[in-house]
């Protein structure tokens, strides 16, 4: 059966029930239909010492992983053995709904609820982003075209618009033309929404205060005198903020089997940093005893930014990581093709697997426990799983067989309990970097430890914007790289564990209200297009108002 058409057989409970479970009481919620709530803030707390599961994985290959899936069905596994237990999401952008991927919300019995609601409009977030984003772009066109009192140069405005859709045409545009009472043309672009600044400080603000200071100080541009022009000296703080006063609040659904599930903020962590927002995790520590959260695509981008990134600011470390592997896509990563990955390939898995022993090292060298989850299909044999187990054993990694998307929370229970075991171990984290490292040994920490590569090459507009940037005083913010999600180098094409390459740093991206600089590797691109064949062409809505094809 498809994912889609589990869910919509499932009977779900009303979000008050679900809040209850959580510990929130009816007045503690915004109710949105019978099952999405908005949580009102501040959360008070519960519980004192939440554990907090992060789970992460091997680099994607088209055989794909279940990340999302095996966080779900893990979820459900805690609650199934009485834990308390909250899981905290992203929210599935348009763009890959349509493009690439269909729904991005677990699959099979390990699903969050309702799913369609969830993969499409949701609560609005999304759209109270996007808008608020033009918003301020409509804001400093305005500026520019009514006098121009801060002299920005409108060559070098920073602030780009965004849409929630995948569309590569909009990537470069030029505005304002069409005679002088059309705007001042210039060039512009387009970004896809979650890789926007404001989806970033959404993520990272712990409440409407520290929303306003982050949106405040925002670089929007340069004047003609190249000093940087803020959202605070356009005057337009308090209108941006407002915009985003209910898309703040982190959203409450349920998995099939009734866990709270809070899903808030989706930034991408190919271009952006990969984690839901602060606030539903810090709110699932605050009611639960175990809080399952996933960061974005391998382990050497969303991990390697919730650990970096992310912790400083939530104030608190993963207790246990996760790292999901599959046996087809360690195949692939040890050049199986994909049509062949039904066939059982041991020596292909032995050489895959060193994709998966980099990221697990990666992980233990932040000093945090441990644990392999083995995201079972039903192609793989029980040799091959036999054989995987084995591998990571034998590096001294536990690894456990979880087939949650079969069998739901039934699936991950020895899973659930080895977790729950690694929590209570004492470990001191060490992060990769200090805050006082400049950016360059940043991005080289980042380069050589996380992603295995020699040496950092940076292009000639890199190389001039680090000098500026020492100048301004941004040279020593966190690094939040943007690059292919497919390899552990630039190269999308170099899978496996490659080795000592050279990773291209063409660009920084100065992000001052999110509080990190973006740094541009490769080809990376901040909208991405559409497939030959996208997903929409699969999907459809009947006379009566049913969905089909959203995975
Ligand atoms: P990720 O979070 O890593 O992007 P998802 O959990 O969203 O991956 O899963 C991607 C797709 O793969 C979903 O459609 C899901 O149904 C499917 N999938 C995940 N795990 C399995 C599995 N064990 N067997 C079959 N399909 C799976």
């Amino acid at each position: 059966m498809k994912d889609i058409e589990i869910a919509q057989q499932a009977k779900m409970d009303k979000i008050t029930k679900i809040a209850e479970k959580a510990g929130l009481s009816s007045d503690q919620i915004e109710q949105y239909g019978d099952y999405k709530a908005k949580i009102k803030l501040p959360v008070k707390e519960n519980s004192k010492s939440g554990k907090l599961i992060l789970v992460t994985s091997i680099n994607p290959t088209p055989a794909g992983e279940g990340k999302s899936t095996v966080t779900v069905g893990l979820g459900d596994a805690f609650s199934l053995l009485k834990k308390k237990t909250v899981i905290a999401l992203r929210e599935p952008s348009l763009g890959p709904v349509m493009g690439m991927k269909g729904g991005a919300t677990g699959g099979g019995y390990s699903q969050v609820v309702p799913m369609e609601d969830i993969n499409l409009h949701f609560t609005g977030d999304m759209h109270a982003l996007t808008t608020a984003n033009n918003t301020l772009s409509a804001l400093i066109d305005n500026h520019i075209y009514q006098g121009n009192k801060l002299h920005l140069d409108q060559r070098r405005i920073l602030w780009k618009r965004v849409l929630d859709i995948n569309d590569r045409a909009l990537r470069h545009v030029v505005i304002g033309i069409g005679g002088p009472t059309q705007g001042i043309p210039r060039e512009d672009g387009f970004d896809i929404t979650v890789a926007s600044e404001l989806m970033a400080i959404l993520c990272l603000a712990e409440d409407i205060a520290d929303l306003k200071k982050r949106i405040g100080r925002i670089v929007i541009g340069y004047t003609t005198d190249k000093e940087p022009v803020t959202v605070a000296q356009l005057g337009v703080t308090g209108a941006i903020s407002l915009l985003l006063k209910d898309a703040l609040k982190p959203n409450l659904v349920q998995t099939l089997a009734h866990t709270p599930a809070i899903i808030h903020g989706g930034p991408f962590a190919n271009i952006a940093h990969g984690c839901n927002s602060v606030l539903a995790t810090q709110t699932g520590l605050k009611l639960a005893d175990y809080t399952l959260t996933e960061a974005g695509f391998g382990a050497d981008l969303g991990a390697e930014k919730f650990l970096d990134i992310k912790t400083p600011v939530l104030g608190k470390t993963p207790d246990t990581i996760v790292v999901v592997a599959t046996v087809r896509a360690l195949k692939m990563h040890g050049g199986k093709p994909k049509n062949a990955l039904k066939e059982e390939d041991l020596s292909a898995l032995t050489a895959g697997y060193a994709n998966l022993q980099k990221h697990v090292a990666n992980m233990r060298r932040y000093n945090i426990p441990v644990v392999v989850a083995i995201n079972q299909f039903s192609s793989d044999t029980e040799a091959e799983l036999k054989h995987l187990k084995e591998l990571c054993e034998s590096d001294g990694t536990p690894a456990l067989v979880a087939d949650v998307w079969a069998k739901g929370g039934k699936g991950a229970i020895e899973l659930a309990e080895k977790v729950s075991q690694l929590c209570e171990e004492k470990h001191d984290f060490k992060p990769l970097y200090a805050p006082e490292d400049d950016l360059q040994e940043k991005v080289e920490k980042i380069v050589t430890q996380i992603y295995g590569g020699a040496n950092v090459v940076y292009g000639t507009k890199a190389l001039r914007q680090l000098k500026d940037f020492k100048t301004l005083g941004w040279d020593h913010l966190p690094v939040c790289m943007a690059k292919t999600q497919y390899s552990l180098s630039d190269d999308p094409k170099a899978i496996g564990a490659p080795r000592d390459f050279t990773i291209h740093v063409r660009e920084f991206v100065p992000k001052l209200g999110a509080g990190f600089v973006v740094a541009l590797t490769g080809n990376v691109l901040t909208m991405p297009g559409l497939p030959k064949v996208p997903a929409a062409n699969e999907m459809n809505l009947s006379n009566d108002g049913i969905i089909s094809g959203l995975y």
